[in-house]
């Protein structure tokens, strides 16, 4: 079996809490993602082009060449008359055209900053080696020189190399190439040799229609990879049962935050929430009670992590952690009593407590300048401790940060 067939047989059973399981739950038929994942595609795709693009400009440069260089010794011109004479100055002033397009699109790749425009290159550099391809053919058949013409189809064939562009692309840079193609040939031929080379724009359709399943398909399995390594990101880094981030990501974000904190001279606050009286409350009500519970009280403290780099996470049991970045202890200060306040309306009922609610406990301390994250955790685990100490349902504050 495919592993990622019994990675989608996993995922099956459980609730699509990313966006990326989600789509993949939903599926994809038409090769399109919600927006936001659309855009994350496409950056991917985008990164795939910027690599690829520089073997592109080479193999496209070298098998110009190739072509240009046939030219040279299969042509002989003191053989031509007037007539075909023109006919090849035409011919090597395409060929010399598109190398030296594809000369400078090779130096500009090399020495570029930014990627922006390399699309365009590469759409503009397809057309132009398909365009000249097939008039270099119809100068072979005018000048009555042996030529394969099933040339015609390994150019278009070559689009559909996975090049960075989406199969939609690819479709629609296939089509105008075979349409300019046969067009080449109607404005140069005429008679049976406009017939046979129609003939081969035929087939050369023919060729990317097959060609376009193929990348449909690989588009299509390309597309899952992608969402299910997402997914397997997403699943390593959040809990569960609540959906918050993991202990893991909260001591990755942790220390970054940290960091980011000190750099930018703002303030940091860790959060720490315990359930009170959570084991009575299991006890009473049942262990899927006493989940629900959590869920919902989980769900409270993700909405008060209402800014960016905010985070909530679980960080075990019924043991929740919020980081603030940027709120100063005022703020800090705010945010906690009406998270308290939050957690009391959702009126979870608890006979085992003294106020007959479930209720949660906060211990909030503020990064201090050359903090480690052991060492403010243990400081927010300590004033946890107090806030249970005098009474529970309630925040307990550093002395410096509590209004006189
Ligand atoms: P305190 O007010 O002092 O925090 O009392 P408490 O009963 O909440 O404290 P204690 O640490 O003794 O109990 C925590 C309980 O949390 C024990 C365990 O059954 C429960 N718990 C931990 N994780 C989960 C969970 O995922 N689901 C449920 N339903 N209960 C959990
Ligand atoms: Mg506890
Ligand atoms: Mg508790």
């Amino acid at each position: 079996m495919d592993p990622s067939d019994s990675l989608l047989n996993a995922l099956a059973g459980h609730p699509a809490a990313s966006p990326h399981a989600r789509q993949l739950r939903q599926g994809f038929r038409w090769l399109r993602f919600e927006p936001a994942l659309e855009a994350e595609f496409r950056a991917e795709l985008t990164r795939d082009l910027e690599r690829r693009l520089r073997v592109i400009a080479w193999l496209s440069l070298t098998i110009w060449a190739g072509f240009a260089m046939a030219d040279a010794l299969r042509v002989r011109p003191e053989l031509l008359d007037p007539r075909q004479l023109v006919l090849w100055d035409q011919l090597r002033a395409t060929r010399l055209g598109v190398l030296t397009f594809l000369v400078l699109c090779t130096a500009w790749l090399w020495v570029q900053r930014s990627s922006r425009g390399n699309r365009t290159l590469l759409v503009i550099g397809a057309l132009l080696v398909e365009w000249g391809g097939a008039f270099g053919t119809t100068c072979y058949l005018r000048l009555q020189i042996p030529v394969l013409m099933e040339v015609l189809l390994l150019l278009v064939a070559s689009l559909f190399l996975p090049l960075g562009l989406t199969v939609r692309q690819t479709a629609a840079l296939a089509a105008v190439s075979v349409f300019g193609i046969a067009g080449v040939g109607l404005l140069t031929l005429s008679g049976a040799m406009l017939s046979h080379y129609l003939y081969f724009c035929w087939l050369a359709a023919v060729t990317a229609l097959l060609a376009g399943f193929g990348a449909y398909f690989r588009e299509h399995a390309q597309r899952q990879q992608f969402l299910l390594q997402a997914e397997l990101g997403w699943q390593a880094t959040h809990d569960y049962l609540t959906n918050l981030a993991n202990r893991r990501l909260f001591g990755r974000e942790l220390e970054r935050l940290l960091r980011a904190a000190r750099r930018d001279s703002q303030p940091l606050a860790l959060v720490l929430l315990d359930v009170d009286w959570f084991k009575r409350f299991n006890d009473l009500y049942g262990h899927p009670a006493g989940d629900d519970a959590l869920q919902q009280i989980a769900g409270e403290l993700a909405a008060a992590a209402a800014r960016p780099l905010d985070l909530a996470a679980r960080l075990g049991g019924e043991e929740l952690a919020l980081l603030l970045y940027g709120a100063d202890a005022a703020a800090v200060q705010r945010h906690c009593e009406a998270l308290l306040a939050r957690v009391r309306d959702l009126r979870i009922p608890h006979a085992d407590a003294p106020n007959g609610r479930l209720t949660v406990s906060l211990g909030c301390a503020m990064a201090r300048p050359g903090d480690s994250g052991q060492a403010l955790y243990q400081r927010a685990d300590a004033l946890l401790y107090e806030a249970k100490q005098q009474g529970r349902d309630r925040a307990a504050f550093e002395a410096a940060t509590t209004p006189s």
